[in-house]
């Protein structure tokens, strides 16, 4: 049996910790000095604590066929969409504590279940340019929060086109079998239980629906999935 262990010191801990030191933080929807995202500007990300769970999204194809439960903490418009870009394109990995704080928030909130938490993996090539992978510092947070572990299970299989540049269809085609289990080890610790995919922004959840796709081919019993975003 694969031993997880949930509880170790998150990466983003250490780095906020140190970037603390270096680099004042600043309020990335406002920029008032002192935090990272301030107590007004936060104030979206808590806009849906109070839903109830599955709320209609007003689409036609709700969640992701293969996902049972999608949630997400707020729309992705003003704060929170800056608060989003300065986590993948500042450099600013301290966002990662309120933005994966709200995502822990909403699912003990609205997730009826769950076991182990997944981020949706980024590019290789983008995780090496930015030096940090955004989804995995949100989950390590949430995780954290939620006390549940949290595990690296999924990598790319191949290299996609952003999903930002194409239309509903290209984007299904564009990441059908594009995820894959990392090691035996990873398809072990998947198999029979119900994971809880995290990711920064949902838009049409093709992504998702991948990232189930390669779960439920493992034999993961279930597959949820929780954002800080949502992107119509
Ligand atoms: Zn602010």
């Amino acid at each position: 049996m694969i031993k997880i262990s949930p509880y170790a010191r998150s990466a983003a801990t250490f780095a906020a910790a140190a970037l603390d030191l270096a680099l004042p933080p600043v309020c990335a929807g406002c920029g008032a000095e002192g935090v990272v995202l301030c107590g007004r500007c936060r104030r979206p990300l808590l806009d849906r604590l109070a839903l109830p769970p599955g709320v209609p999204l007003g689409l036609r194809a709700e969640a992701p066929g293969t996902i049972a439960q999608l949630e997400w903490c707020a729309a992705f418009t003003g704060t929170v969409r800056a608060a989003l870009h300065h986590l993948k394109y500042s450099g600013e990995q301290r966002l990662a504590v309120p933005l994966g704080d709200a995502v822990a928030a909403r699912w003990s909130a609205a997730g009826v279940g769950g076991e182990l938490i997944c981020p949706v993996p980024v590019h290789a090539e983008r995780e090496r340019q930015r030096g940090y992978d955004q989804a995995l510092l949100l989950a390590e947070v949430a995780a954290r929060r939620l006390g549940l572990p949290v595990r690296r299970a999924l990598k790319r299989a191949r290299n996609t086109r952003p999903q930002f540049d194409l239309g509903r269809t290209a984007r299904l085609s564009n990441v059908a079998d594009a995820f894959e289990l990392r090691s035996v080890a990873d398809r072990t610790l998947v198999t029979g239980r119900w994971i809880v995919l995290v990711d920064d922004v949902v838009t049409t959840g093709s992504t998702l629906a991948a990232c189930a796709d390669a779960l439920y081919s493992a034999g993961a019993a279930a597959v949820s999935a929780v954002t800080v975003a949502r992107e119509r």
